[in-house]
């Protein structure tokens, strides 16, 4: 990768000198490209006019005294805003009407860790319980500030079912208006909860990749003038909000790295902040620099980037999805490439589960710890468990497993093989005949 340069030439957007936004976004600096290091000034754009190759938000850290910053964090609120010395949001966030998602359950998961066989301690980084009930309400809260500063009043997205919700919500609360995108044939828990907070709602008749299609489409549109597109036009911004999942593990670990990640893939976004977490960390001196391993995990129906980690590939094929982790259901990933150089950088891996494996490793979480995830869980638990059955993940070392949404939003992934053990008539002798006693 390129030297990171000062460049930005262009006339249509302005030059990284030319920041007109500063004070509104903390610690960063410039939207840098990520394949050729040209800088841009913290505006709404997302895509290098050099090199077509996508923008993420550069920072000056607070490089100082670690204990002081680490005192900074531990007395902030118990939410992703004690994070905000190191986010692109405004020193007085806090004081701004968003859902301060965030601080969700790390959970000792002792009970899975004697079914799988993990010696060396293991983790459920809980995301079920963000206000939205998944992880997308991170990303959106750094987003929505983001459009705050830049004045847009629409707020938006293309959605697999979660981002949707989250917009909605998070718009509701900010005083936005919302018009959210999705593929038609989503569960009905993800339609509800994505319309119930009073935006439009717009189902598509298409995939997710044409769902996203379309809004790249609206964004050059006239119609687009003033929307935020949270991860499209604001998708460096967005992005940012899944390094939050990454200080709040080490944190609740006492300020250490685990050895291994578990982490599911969409478009790959979190997967890549995730990493780009790990390494503010250790270059903050919050925690100790060493090693950790990066396992990325997909549902077999839609697993470009599983597929090309086994070939060898450094590019993602596009496929077309067909699985029920529809959350997960991104054919043309976006972050792809950058997935595969983390799991290989880190000598982590890249694997797959199928619906099967799935619906059998929510019901797996939920009777060992009580934990009901959604199918995006069921895919995660499902490739640790054929991690560790395949050798590619070490059981005496300590893993913590992402859980990314709540089960009740995908509950027809279950619903067929869960039910009652037995409907009876409501006498003792009939609770006695059905075998229960
Ligand atoms: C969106 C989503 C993800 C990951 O998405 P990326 O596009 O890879 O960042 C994971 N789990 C759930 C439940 C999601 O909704
Ligand atoms: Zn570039």
């Amino acid at each position: 990768m390129a030297v990171q340069t000062v460049a930005g030439t262009s006339t249509t957007t302005p030059a990284f000198a030319d920041n007109p936004h500063q004070n509104s976004f903390g610690p960063a600096v410039a939207l840098s490209c990520r394949e050729c290091g040209t800088r841009y000034a913290l505006t709404p754009v997302f895509a290098c006019q050099e090199c077509f190759g996508p923008l993420e938000v550069a920072y000056e850290l607070p490089l100082g005294d670690p204990e002081d910053l680490r005192r900074r964090i531990e007395a902030g609120p118990a939410n992703i805003w004690r994070y905000a010395p190191l986010l692109p949001v405004p020193a007085d966030v806090t004081a701004k009407q968003n859902l301060n998602p965030g601080w969700t359950k790390l959970v000792k998961a002792d009970n899975l860790a004697r079914e799988l066989g993990v010696t060396g301690g293991l983790y459920v980084k809980d995301d079920s319980g963000n206000p939205t009930h998944s992880f997308k309400d991170r990303v959106v809260a750094i987003a929505l500030e983001a459009a705050r500063t830049f004045g847009l009043t629409t707020l938006s997205c293309s959605s697999t079912g979660n981002l949707a919700g989250a917009v909605g919500a998070a718009a509701a609360r900010a005083g936005f208006r919302s018009c959210v995108f999705i593929p038609h044939d989503l569960e009905q828990g993800k339609v509800v909860m994505a319309a119930v907070y009073g935006g439009d709602l717009v189902a598509i008749e298409g995939s997710y990749d044409d769902v996203n299609r379309f809004c790249s489409e609206l964004i050059g549109d006239p119609i687009g003038e003033g929307w935020g597109f949270v991860n499209v036009n604001l998708r460096p911004y967005y992005g940012e909000g899944s390094k939050t999942l990454a200080y709040e593990i080490a944190e609740q670990l006492g300020w250490r790295l685990p050895d291994n990640l578990v982490i599911p893939i969409a478009s790959g976004s979190q997967l890549t902040k995730i990493d780009k977490g790990l390494q503010e960390l250790i270059k903050l001196g919050l925690v100790e620099d060493k090693p950790y391993k990066i396992f990325g995990a997909q549902a077999e129906g839609c697993s470009p980037v599983s597929a090309a980690f086994k070939a060898g590939h450094d590019v993602v094929r596009p496929v077309k999805p067909d699985t029920i982790a529809k959350s997960l259901a991104i054919g043309n990933p976006a972050d792809g490439p950058y997935v595969l150089d983390i799991a290989r950088r880190t000598g982590g891996a890249i694997e797959d589960v199928n619906d099967e494996q799935v619906v059998d490793a929510i019901k797996l979480l939920a009777r060992t710890e009580g934990i009901f995830g959604e199918t995006a869980g069921g895919v995660t638990v499902g490739v640790l468990k054929k991690l560790i059955e395949t050798g590619q993940l070490d059981p005496a070392a300590e893993t913590v497993v992402l859980n990314t949404g709540d089960g009740l939003k995908t509950l027809d992934a279950v619903a067929p093989t869960t039910g009652p053990t037995a409907t009876i008539r409501p006498t003792v002798a009939a609770f006695r005949e059905a075998g229960l006693a």
